[in-house]
C-alpha cells in the first residue's frame, strides 16, 4: 500500500472515455469519488481516457465537462488526456519487452475466437475465451519477419511467465486493498492468471486501456482508485502490472454498479439514463443524487 505521509494529499481520479455520453453510473462514480476525497482530504483529478482513437470524439469530451460542471464538480486543471501520452504508454511496454514478456500476436479476433472454441479455452472474468496462446511461441525470426513484412499486431503479456518472474512477490501483487465508504481496508485475493495472455498495446494504438491506466495512475501518483465493481476483476492485472513497473499500490473502492429497471448495467448505447437528456428532461442535480440514493454524501 502506498504510504501517505503527513506532507501528501490522496489523490483520487475520475477516469471516463469519450466514447458516449455520461450516464447515471459515471455520475455515481464522480460523486463517490469526490466524496471520498473530501473525506479523506485529498485531491479530485479528472483525467480522460481517450485511447480508443476510432470511438473518441471532441463532443463527448465537451460533454463530460459539461455534465460534470452540470451535477457541481470541480477538477484540477491541467486534464489529463491519454491521448497524449502514447510516448509513456510505448516506454513502459519497453520495459515490460525488456523483461521478456511480450510477444506479437498477428492473429485476427476471428482466428482467436475460432481456436479459442477449437481448443476449449476457458472463460476469463469479463465472460470472453481466454487467448488460446495461439502465437505466444512463435519463433523470434518469424515474429520478426512478419513486423518486417509489414503485418499489424498486438503485443500480449505472457501472464504465467510474469506472475512466476515475480516470484515471492507474488504474495503482494495477488491481493489489494479494498476500502468501504465507513471500514478500514480488507485485503481481497486476486488471481491475474484468470485473464491469460491480455493485450497490453493494441494493433491501432500503443497501449491498452489495462498498461495505460496503470501508467497514468503512476504518473499521477494517485493513491485511491474509486471505479465500479465491475472493474474490480482486472484490478488482477493492474497489480500485476504496477509490481512488474515498479509502482506503488494504490487503495482501492469499487462501488455498486447503478442498474435499470431490469437489472442491467447501464450503456452508454441507451439514451435515456444519460445525464444529458434527464438534465433536458428537466432534471436536477439534486434529483440524480436522489435517484442514485447518495444524499448522505453530501
Ligand atoms: N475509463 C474507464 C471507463 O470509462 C474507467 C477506468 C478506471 O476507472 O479504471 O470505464
Amino acid at each position: 500500500m502506498t504510504a501517505i505521509t503527513a506532507h501528501s494529499r490522496p489523490v483520487f481520479r475520475f477516469a471516463p472515455s469519450p466514447n458516449g455520453y455520461l450516464h447515471l453510473g459515471h455520475a455515481a462514480s464522480a460523486l463517490i469519488n469526490r466524496a471520498m476525497a473530501r473525506r479523506h482530504g485529498g485531491r479530485f483529478l479528472l483525467r480522460i481516457e481517450d485511447i480508443d482513437l476510432g470511438r473518441t470524439r471532441q463532443s463527448f469530451v465537451d460533454a463530460i465537462y459539461e455534465d460534470l460542471a452540470w451535477l457541481g464538480l470541480e477538477w484540477e486543471e491541467p486534464i489529463l488526456q491519454q491521448s497524449s501520452r502514447l510516448d509513456a504508454y510505448e516506454k513502459a511496454a519497453g520495459r515490460l519487452s525488456e523483461l521478456g514478456l511480450l510477444y506479437p500476436c498477428f492473429a485476427s479476433r476471428a482466428e482467436i475466437n475460432e481456436a479459442a472454441v477449437r481448443m476449449k479455452s476457458g472463460l476469463d472474468p469479463d465472460g470472453a475465451r481466454i487467448y488460446p496462446g495461439l502465437h505466444r511461441d512463435l519463433p523470434a525470426d518469424v515474429a520478426s519477419g512478419r513486423i518486417a513484412a509489414g503485418e499489424s499486431f498486438a503485443m500480449r503479456l505472457k501472464m504465467a511467465r510474469a506472475v512466476q518472474l515475480l516470484g515471492e512477490k507474488a504474495g503482494a501483487v495477488l491481493s489489494f486493498d479494498e476500502i468501504d465508504c465507513e471500514d478500514g481496508p480488507r485485503s481481497v485475493s486476486l488471481d491475474p492468471l484468470r485473464w491469460g495472455d491480455v493485450v497490453l498495446q493494441r494493433k491501432d494504438v500503443p497501449t491498452s486501456y489495462h498498461l495505460a491506466v496503470v501508467v497514468d495512475d503512476a504518473y499521477q501518483a494517485v493513491t485511491h482508485v474509486v471505479r465500479g465493481q465491475d472493474l474490480q476483476p482486472a484490478t488482477a492485472i493492474h497489480r500485476l502490472l504496477q509490481e512488474l513497473l515498479g509502482y506503488p499500490a494504490p487503495v482501492y473502492h469499487h462501488h455498486g454498479l447503478v442498474r435499470d429497471a431490469l437489472g442491467r448495467k447501464l450503456s452508454k448505447s441507451d439514451a435515456s439514463t444519460s445525464l444529458r437528456s434527464l438534465r433536458e428532461a428537466g432534471w436536477s442535480p439534486a434529483d440524480v443524487i436522489e435517484k442514485l440514493g447518495l444524499e448522505d454524501l453530501h
